[in-house]
């Protein structure tokens, strides 16, 4: 038997000095997104007091959480399914990110065309599952599927990418090239050299969709606590976890805590917390957007490293992310709370907003309504991790998705509970299932690691 302590289980730490001092501890700090702003009236259910049983205990409950128990609980509506979230629903990145719904797994191969067209097949396939929750239950969600694009900010790096597209074409699928002419009447970006269109991707308000599942999970009899940490998992049979007011003992456990993982002990070696920052005005009337030059399409990415990305939500919320090191940031230790409204978050924020003016002149006077930041789960191939472990294979995973976590930890979901009930044909040869994964380094070198690859590179790890 294992033992996992959050907040004492050192034993991974090379440095035990800095380690004694600086125990890893999860910290979530509040939720000041945008998207939250969406669910005025939510009220979180109360933490487990005392002792329960359960068949599957589901720690977190973000995008991965709340679709593994919506899968499972509609496939095995007798099975007991706990639901474990250490704040509140959505609190994760689920709720805090930039929105863009997005096809494709980052770190793929892109030249081996069979695994490319599985690949598009996939995601295709999560985003149609996540819009058919959606109407399936006539759940109250701000989404639209009109289409991203990634623009190519150089004209060598856009010829290249129409030659990209003649080729997934020819595999069916329907990317599309827009010339600078065609994207500037769409999106009028600045310094826009062309763009690949993907048709069917588009941007979710996942605050709303995570937090509007909860009576659905419910109604499947699904037990969902929400303020309730898991501070320490002990494997066995059955696995023991304890939360600060209770004991959940469980027959199979999942791990659906992405960015924050390392602090239950597992995937120290693995993944870090990547901080990202984000902004989003307030409405924009139809004057503003046209003058901003944002005529259609649900939003954009730019082909740099420092990736920019944005999106416009259905009533007009410009939402904006990344676009410079600033916007980026790792912190000592895998620490998971960023401190909001601190010197390094207003300068991260302003060299953000100088991005957004670099490429939209027009939104230097746009008014910026909400700042905030939220913990990615980042692998060093920027491949997800999807798989099981422990002596008895009961312990499900699906984490690292880097910056397509909103189409693949929704399809997490579908992973767990085809994996939960011993079938997992649809996986099988996937590159991020059960694979081996490039390990990190431990603190101090993480840590001047990432330091030194930002400052002397420039660069940040694209998403
Ligand atoms: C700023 C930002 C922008 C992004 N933009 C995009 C984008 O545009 N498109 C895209 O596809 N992806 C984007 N992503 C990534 C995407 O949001 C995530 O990959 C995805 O939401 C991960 O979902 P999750 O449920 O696995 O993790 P999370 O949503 O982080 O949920 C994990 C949950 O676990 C809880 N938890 C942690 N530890 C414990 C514990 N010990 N006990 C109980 N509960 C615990 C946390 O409170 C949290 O609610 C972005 C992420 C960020 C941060």
């Amino acid at each position: 038997m294992r033992l996992l302590e959050l907040g004492a289980d050192l034993t991974a730490l090379t440095w035990p000095v800095a380690a004694r001092l600086l125990p890893e501890r999860l910290e979530i700090s509040e939720n000041r997104a945008f998207w939250v702003s969406g669910t005025p009236d939510y009220q979180p259910r109360p933490p487990l007091r005392g002792p329960t049983h359960a068949d599957l205990a589901i720690i977190g409950g973000g995008f991965t959480g709340v679709s593994t128990a919506y899968h499972v609980s509609r496939r095995f509506p007798e099975r007991r399914i706990v639901l474990l979230e250490a704040a509140t629903l959505a609190n994760g990145a689920s709720g805090r990110n930039g929105g863009m719904m997005l096809n494709w797994v980052n770190g793929i191969d892109a030249s081996d065309p069979a695994l490319t067209q599985r690949i598009y097949h996939l995601t295709r396939d999560g985003i149609a599952s996540i819009r058919a929750v959606i109407e399936r239950h006539a759940l109250p969600v701000d989404y639209r599927t009109d289409g991203t694009v990634t623009v190519y900010t150089d004209p060598g790096r856009a010829e290249a990418a129409h030659a990209h597209v003649e080729a997934e074409n020819a595999l069916g699928i329907p990317t599309r090239f827009l010339t600078s002419a065609e994207l500037q009447r769409r999106l009028a970006i600045r310094g826009g050299c062309g763009a690949v269109l993907d048709p069917d991707t588009g941007q979710l308000n996942g605050a709303q969709f995570v937090r509007a599942l909860r009576p659905v999970l419910e109604a499947q009899g699904v037990q969902v606590y929400e303020g309730t940490s898991v501070l320490r998992v002990r494997e066995g049979s059955p696995h023991r976890l304890t939360t600060p007011q209770g004991e959940v003992t469980a027959q199979a456990i999942v791990l659906a805590t992405n960015g924050y993982t390392s602090k239950l002990g597992y995937f120290r070696d693995a993944l870090f917390p990547l901080h990202s920052h984000v902004l989003a005005t307030a409405p924009l009337t139809e004057a503003q957007r046209a003058e901003l030059g944002w005529h259609s399409l649900a939003g954009f990415a730019d082909d740099l490293d420092r990736i920019s990305y944005a999106s416009l939500t259905p009533a007009g919320n410009l939402i904006f992310g990344g676009g410079s090191n600033a916007a980026y940031a790792y912190l000592f230790n895998n620490r998971t709370a960023y401190p909001g409204g601190s010197a390094t978050a207003r300068k991260a924020h302003a060299a953000m907003e100088q991005t957004l003016r670099r490429y939209f002149p027009a939104g230097g006077a746009l008014p910026i309504a909400y700042r905030w930041s939220g913990v990615l789960g980042i692998t060093m191939n920027r491949q997800p991790l999807f798989g099981v472990r422990g002596d008895a294979a009961n312990i499900y995973y699906a984490l690292g998705y880097c910056g397509h976590g909103v189409t693949l930890a929704n399809l997490a979901g579908e992973f767990i509970a085809d994996l939960y009930a011993g079938d997992d044909s649809r996986w099988r040869g996937l590159p991020f299932y059960q694979s081996r994964y490039h390990r990190i380094p431990p603190e101090p070198f993480r840590w001047f690691g990432y330091q030194g690859y930002t400052r002397l590179t420039g660069r940040s790890p694209r998403l």
